[in-house]
């Protein structure tokens, strides 16, 4: 059966509870291996990748981005549904929102960021809207018949980590436009457009940001926050992916169409 559908989660997700009959399997690709586990979510084939390892190992700056996404390619996964768990600039985003993320500001550094050239042909990719338009609306969709609130329009933006960002940084993001920060979303959408693959990510927040309140941020609030969100996420995405339209069709499939020169 064909593997068409991918989840990529990040902190404080390292399974989800609705995946059955899972199996390990190691993808081979120019970038270097990955672990993807393969399971089956009602009749999909599923392939699914932590993206800090199961044990939370691999810090944001040191996940190989361009592996995780060509393995998902190599498998023939057309469609990824991720999360990103994110610091909020917004009071009204408390810890356990989810935001349904639609752009992206890119303050990364030193990151390895497209696969092109490749094959010796250098692809420039539109990303003027970074996520699938498809899984953006089913994701709010389902929400909505499921009554799970997901927050809208928000600009997500990257940081490298793995420090937290500093009171001056979060002033910087909320100037700009900026609703969310995190480490690991870019360049994973990025890479995802640049292979013609339809991706769309809930933030996740897990903290108000840096200077939004009287203490620090920690990691252990990070993740105490997180807990209790593993069945919604897994609900909401098993509900999309079976919803997902046939035969299946977007814009961000033919995102190299007019991208070589
Ligand atoms: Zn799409």
């Amino acid at each position: 059966m064909t593997i068409r559908t991918g989840f990529i989660t990040g902190t404080g997700f390292y399974t989800l509870p609705n995946i059955k009959n899972v199996r390990l399997e190691n993808v081979q690709t120019p970038f270097g291996d990955v672990s993807v586990e393969i399971g089956k979510l009602g009749e999909e084939e599923i392939a699914f990748i932590a993206r800090h390892g199961k044990q939370h190992t691999i810090a944001p700056d040191k996940i190989n981005f361009r592996a995780n996404i060509y393995a998902m390619h190599m498998l023939g996964v057309e469609r990824i549904l991720a999360t990103s768990v994110s610091g909020s600039l917004h009071l009204a985003w408390p810890p356990g929102t989810l935001v349904l993320i639609d752009q992206f500001l890119d303050f990364t550094k030193g990151r390895v960021q497209s696969f092109y050239p490749l094959d010796g042909k250098l692809a420039h990719v539109d990303v003027t809207d970074p996520y699938c338009p498809t899984m953006r609306q089913l994701l709010m969709d389902k929400a909505h018949e499921m009554n799970i609130p997901l927050q809208q329009g928000a600009t997500y933006a990257c940081f490298s980590g793995p420090r937290f960002e500093t009171r001056a940084e979060i002033e910087m993001v909320r100037r700009l436009g900026g609703d969310l920060v995190g480490q690991t979303n870019f360049p994973e959408s990025m890479l995802a457009r640049e292979m013609a693959i339809c991706y769309a990510t809930v933030g996740v927040v897990s903290n108000l940001a840096a200077g939004m309140k009287n203490s620090s941020v920690t990691a252990t609030e990070v993740t105490l926050n997180l807990k209790s969100l593993g069945d919604t996420i897994a609900n909401l995405f098993e509900a999309v992916v079976c919803s997902l339209p046939e035969p299946y069709d977007c814009s961000c499939c033919h995102a190299l169409d007019e991208a070589f020169l």
